[in-house]
């Protein structure tokens, strides 16, 4: 029998400010779930009994977890550093969430940064949004990660949390969260029928995959399998290198600028595939504009080793749990890249078709969290819930290779996919005579080899001299929900116990460095949300005068600047929003113009659809006017 925990939790629930004496006490803000995703994230809150979606500060639910910086020590997060991944490429990162805890670092603007540190900006982000929109204060999230992360990649979540200025106490698995979600949590749950629901998670950059228990009020994580290097993004390259090789370029080793502008019109094309069976990919940068034809034939031919891989986890998960296909009531599919019909059709191949479900793949997880966000707020809707949660990877300790010496063996203690929390014991002996000391590292992974899997720690405890063999410890580990390995270590002849947590990693952050981080992380401004759907604009003209060239690239530069006149010497409402709108229609079908040129597209062009575009605009007499004035001065 599995054991199935409660979450005890405080009631955040509480905005009173004033205590009995009129004295101000301690304002407890809400609690958020958050989505914290390779290419978007999401924010939910659990409200009038259900999850709702937080929107940004631009009115959208997804925020792309892109971050970039400026010379003025702005950092821009979401859609404008989007934007700006092509305008300024050197000064803009994406896709950090992949070196979560490892020793990765990103040069940006002169200026390094660990991926923890690019992920508390986009988590500063969703938190002020959330607090404009809740109106509340924030000061406790949630936050899912993939199942396999391993401890340190969890570690650095929390970390990112408390860098952002928020209070990490959980962070979940993914699929945990979609699962809640895809179960439809209500007061009548308990009324739900028992279902056995496999996750399949395909977002950006990785791939999860889960199978869910669900009966009455209880959902039970029964296993979880993946990879962590299989996402949409990969899509992306094999269109990018199609292209590439089409057009005798070698994708690495061009700038990076053009990497990205390539990049982006892959994956614009791959999301065209999912309402049409072909598409055209233009690629518009500098002048150099090019085209290829693209079907959802030819992209399925390109990335059959993509469609092979993802099958893996699912066979995976159904081993591990000892369950058929036929006993999966439903299949939930999630992420971005499930929008893909060649990934459904793939899939119905290998999984009954008749339980598929493809609803807001894109908002699952976040909803879940937000659901987990309303369990830790202790709302009164769902406190009886019950939810279990398991160890996605094998923890153990190296033990003596008589084979080869200098290369010990895995021993496992906590085998993967075992119910959290969960403590097991595991008795070693001496292997060498008069040894002193014992030495317990532990190790995470799946590997034979103690070298192939990630060292988590290490410990030392002295032992009575004797021969090979005589002396024993028994060692506990007890790995709890928040990812917290406890590893206590009992000499047996002396009794003696040694207890140790292990939450390391030599690149963690260490508290004093935490201190430092934050004042730098500080002194960052975002622009403030009134301005944000002005800097958008702005985001979106540099990154299509960094596309553009001759005539064009001047008319958005003349615009750009004009806008920047109204708002900073004008300062009229009335005109700044007037010419908001048309900037907007402007660049709008510039973006448009530079994405459907077509094969003989010649510099002459350009100049002649800008000046079309001028004559439309001659009604915009403060435009013109500024204009005359601005070539004569
Ligand atoms: P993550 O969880 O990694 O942040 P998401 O679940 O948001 O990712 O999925 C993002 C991925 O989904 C991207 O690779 C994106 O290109 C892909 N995607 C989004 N919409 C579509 C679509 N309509 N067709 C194909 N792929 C899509
Ligand atoms: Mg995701």
């Amino acid at each position: 029998m599995r054991d199935v925990w409660n979450i005890h939790t405080k009631n955040g629930n509480t905005s009173a400010a004033y205590g009995a004496e009129g004295k101000e006490v301690e304002i407890m803000g809400r609690i958020i779930g958050i989505d914290l995703g390779t290419t978007n994230s999401l924010a939910a809150v659990w409200q009038e009994g259900g999850s709702r979606l937080i929107p940004n500060s631009l009115g959208e639910y997804l925020t792309p977890s892109v971050v970039s910086f400026d010379d003025k020590g702005m950092v821009y997060v979401g859609k404008i550093a989007k934007e700006r991944l092509i305008s300024h490429p050197e000064q803009t990162a994406s896709v950090f969430k992949r070196f979560m805890g490892t020793e990765k670092t990103y040069s940006l603007g002169g200026k390094s940064y660990r991926p923890e540190e690019l992920s508390a900006l986009v988590l500063r982000k969703l938190k002020e949004d959330a607090e404009r929109y809740l109106g509340d204060k924030v000061d406790e999230a949630i936050i899912s990660v993939p199942a396999y992360f391993n401890d340190m990649a969890r570690k650095a979540t929390k970390d990112a949390g408390a860098l952002a200025g928020l209070h990490v106490e959980r962070i979940i698995n993914e699929p945990s969260a979609a699962a809640l979600a895809c179960r439809g949590w209500n007061q009548s749950s308990m009324q739900l029928a028992d279902e056995t629901l496999l996750v399949f998670d395909f977002g950006g950059g990785t791939l999860d995959v889960s199978l869910v228990d669900c009966f009455e009020n209880v959902i039970e994580i029964a296993a979880v399998s993946g990879d962590n290097h299989l996402g949409g993004s990969d899509f992306d390259r094999v269109i990018a290198e199609l292209f590439c090789s089409e057009n005798l370029l070698v994708l690495d080793e061009l700038p990076l600028k053009r990497q990205r502008v390539i990049f982006e019109s892959a994956a614009k094309a791959k999301c065209a595939l999912t309402k049409e069976e072909h598409t055209v990919m233009t690629v518009s940068d500098e002048g150099y504009h090019k085209q290829m034809e693209l079907s959802s034939r030819k992209l399925i031919q390109s990335s059959m080793h993509l469609f092979h891989r993802m099958i893996v986890p699912v066979q995976s998960v159904l081993n591990d749990a000892r369950k058929k296909t036929l006993e999966i009531s439903k299949v939930a599919l999630v992420g971005g890249s499930c929008k893909m019909p060649a990934v459904q059709q793939y899939l119905r191949r290998f999984l009954p078709e008749s339980q598929m479900s493809v609803s807001n793949p894109d908002y699952v997880v976040a909803l879940g969290v937000g659901i987990y966000a309303g369990i830790k707020e202790r709302s009164e809707d769902i406190k009886d819930m019950l939810l279990t949660d398991i160890c996605p990877f094998t923890l153990g300790t190296g033990v003596q290779n008589g084979a080869d010496a200098a290369n010990p063996i895995m021993a496992p203690i906590i085998e993967r996919n075992s119910t959290l929390p969960c403590s097991r014991v595991q008795k070693f002996q001496t292997a060498g005579d008069f040894q002193k000391t014992v030495k317990i590292d532990v190790y995470q992974g799946e590997e034979y080899y103690v070298k192939d899997n990630i060292c988590l720690g290490e410990m030392n405890v002295e032992v009575p001299i004797a021969l090979k063999g005589q002396e024993s410890v028994t060692v506990r580990y007890t790995y709890d929900i928040n990812g917290l390995l406890i590893v206590d270590v009992k000499v047996d002849s002396t009794g003696r116990e040694t207890s140790q947590i292990m939450m390391t990693g030599t690149n963690t952050i260490t508290p004093k460095e935490m201190e430092s981080l934050v004042k730098e992380l500080e002194r960052l401004k975002m622009p403030p949300a009134e301005n944000e759907e002005f800097q958008m604009l702005f985001a979106l003209g540099e990154r299509l005068f960094a596309q553009s060239t001759g005539g064009l690239r001047e008319e958005i530069s003349r615009r750009l600047q004009y806008f920047q006149y109204l708002l900073d010497k004008e300062q009229d409402p009335y005109r700044i929003m007037k010419w908001k709108v048309n900037l907007q229609g402007f660049l709008e079908s510039a973006g448009e113009y530079l994405d459907t040129m077509g094969f003989s597209w010649q510099q002459e062009d350009d100049d002649s659809w800008y000046q079309e575009r001028k004559e439309d605009e001659e009604s915009e007499e403060g435009y013109i006017r500024w204009y005359d004035g601005h070539l004569t001065s």
